[in-house]
């Protein structure tokens, strides 16, 4: 069995669905998981951010064009008026729901079951037109196995344990469907992996069940080899190592979310990134082995601060770096990049909430300065340090750019600069440039 991911592009109109229903329904007795519609998700967040603020008019008009759009998917999407009347009825049922958050009190909670809504409908939306079509499909709740313990973190033994008592309960099923993105929380209450967490949840299943492969199916022909938001004539990359999709989906390469390599990883389960509006294109294959010799990818991360610690104290001394990293773990602030010199350290992080508290507490131990909206633009591919050249042809293609940072040789797979905001899009066209062409 196989797990087969689509995100909200690939289910964000009644024809997308569909599509979606004649592509799976072809490809034998699998597990799928949905995203919700495209843009559904952020009119959620819209919604809770007017019921926070106590705009109940605004609320309410968001709720009633979200409505509106799902009842247009719906009289396009089924052919009886039997089968539009069931769906209306699931879909009022939810939009009810979130209607009835408003009340004097909004918090975290209530946010959560709004957000929860999304994969909820698109999920009834797909299983009924599956069940038209005549398919023997099961729509397995995802707030009945997906948990998370009281470290936030996924709670694996309940979810391989409640999923397979599901899986083995429905065994004559030609289909099995799910909702990406939700869970709960190790109270019980309603949660979810973080915004693009529906690729977490495949994976998070596919580990669970031992799934022959993991599709993370999208609107574009895999991983390419650089944004294409900002880049033209970017190509796919045909396979990957698990470590170098790592790399790439925690860099800002959006098409994979980060947390997602790992339990596919851990369980050697490959990850196929595939496109719905191209199902013939070969995509990218992301496994344990992988082509050597090459450079794959550039990938670049937004919003980064970068942190510099200077002190005469470093010098022949130990303990140093110890103390300044126990201040980032005080503040519970992971570090990205690092590059040290004999007096002094500089460090990354993607996260400006305790930036000041951080640097108070460093100026105990040095001179510190901070650079804001700084990028990391990431190199990925075999970069072993026996291989030779590599480091410079990157090292090179920057050579017109300022370079704040660089690091190279923490992992056998990628080169991190960090370099200002402004000569991101500039940097990211001439690593192109200069390594794919
Ligand atoms: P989904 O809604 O299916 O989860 P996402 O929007 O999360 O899809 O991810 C797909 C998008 O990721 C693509 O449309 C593309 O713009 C963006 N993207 C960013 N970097 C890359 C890359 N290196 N390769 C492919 N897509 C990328
Ligand atoms: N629907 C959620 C989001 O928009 C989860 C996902 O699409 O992966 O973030
Ligand atoms: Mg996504």
């Amino acid at each position: 069995m196989k797990v087969l991911k689509f995100g909200g592009t690939s289910v964000g109109t009644a024809q997308r669905i569909k599509n979606v229903a004649e592509l799976v329904a072809s490809r034998g007795k699998n597990l799928i998981v949905l995203s919700a519609m495209s843009g559904t998700t952020n009119t959620l967040v819209e919604i809770s951010d007017y019921l926070y603020k106590k705009n109940l008019a605004g609320a309410s008009e968001t709720i009633n064009a979200l409505e509106a759009k799902y009842m247009r998917v719906i009289d396009e999407l089924y052919s009886t008026e039997e089968a539009r009347e069931d769906a209306r009825r699931a879909i009022k049922e939810r939009i009810n729901f979130i209607r009835s958050f408003n009340k004097d009190i909004f918090t975290l909670f209530e946010e959560k079951e709004i957000l929860a809504q999304g994969e909820l409908m698109s999920t009834v939306l797909m299983y009924n037109y599956l069940k038209e079509r005549g398919i023997n499909v099961v729509l397995l709740p995802a707030v009945d196995f997906m948990r998370t313990n009281k470290n936030a973190e996924p709670d694996t033994e309940y979810i391989k344990e409640k999923l397979w008592a599901l899986l083995n309960a429905h065994p004559d099923a030609e289909l099995y469907l799910t909702q990406g993105y939700i869970c709960r929380n190790a109270y019980g209450e309603m949660d979810n992996l973080q915004r693009g967490g529906s690729d977490y949840t495949a994976s998070l299943i596919g580990a669970a069940i031992h799934a022959d492969e993991i599709e993370i199916w999208t609107d574009i022909d895999g991983m390419h080899n650089n944004d294409p938001r900002y880049v033209e004539g970017t190509r796919p990359v045909s396979r990957l190592h698990f470590e170098e999709a790592a790399e790439l989906a925690y860099f800002g390469a959006k098409i994979l979310h980060p947390t997602c390599v790992l339990p596919a990883k851990l369980n050697n389960i490959p990850v196929r990134l595939l496109n719905t509006m191209q199902p013939e294109a070969e995509g990218t294959l992301i496994c344990n082995t992988t082509p050597t010799h090459t450079i794959k990818a550039v990938a670049a991360k937004d919003n980064i601060i970068a942190i510099k610690i200077k002190s005469g104290r470093m010098l022949l001394a130990y303990g140093f770096l110890r103390k300044v990293f126990e201040i980032f773990e005080t503040h519970r602030t992971p570090i990205d990049m690092i590059a040290t010199s004999e007096v002094g350290v500089s460090v990354t992080i993607d996260n400006e909430r305790n930036v000041n508290a951080i640097v108070d507490d460093l100026k105990k131990f040095g001179t510190v300065t901070v650079d804001r909206d700084m990028v990391i633009i990431c190199v990925v591919g075999d970069l072993e340090w026996q291989n030779r050249g590599f480091e410079a042809e990157v090292v090179n293609a920057l050579k017109d750019i300022p370079v704040r940072m660089i690091s190279y040789g923490g992992s056998n797979y990628n080169i991190s600069l960090l370099v200002r905001k402004e000569d991101k899009i500039r940097a990211l066209k001439m690593l192109s440039q200069h390594l794919f062409n």
